[in-house]
């Protein structure tokens, strides 16, 4: 896999934790728990956006606030975003040379 792809899958997954624990937040600390699992998670997440190039990672901010997934598998040669299919010449060879996004939906994809 691409190596700003590996990123941009941790940093989905990232994402997608920080907003689970923040929509728990409330309900936790009215059990007595603490949150300070946050914060060291919300630094690491940092730590890895700045590691990933700036078009990219303004890209995957918009795809995010449209879609919620940024970066999706590709399945039996279906955009698992948009279930459009994909061209062959996308194959996962390419993929590692360069970040491939679905034709139909801008999302970037990946071959699990
Ligand atoms: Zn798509």
């Amino acid at each position: 896999m691409h190596p700003q792809l590996q990123l941009l899958v941790a940093l989905q997954d990232m994402d997608q934790m920080i907003r689970e624990t923040e929509e728990s937040r409330e309900q936790l600390e009215d059990l007595g728990f603490k949150h300070e699992g946050l914060e060291n998670l919300k630094r690491a997440r940092e730590g890895l956006a700045g590691q990933i190039d700036p078009s990219l990672g303004s890209w995957y901010k918009r795809l995010t606030a449209r879609f919620g997934h940024a970066v999706v598998p590709v399945v039996g040669n279906l955009c698992m975003g948009c279930f459009a299919s994909i061209p062959s010449s996308f194959v996962s060879k390419t993929n590692v040379d360069k970040v491939q996004k679905c034709e139909s939906c801008g999302r970037l994809l990946y071959w699990p």
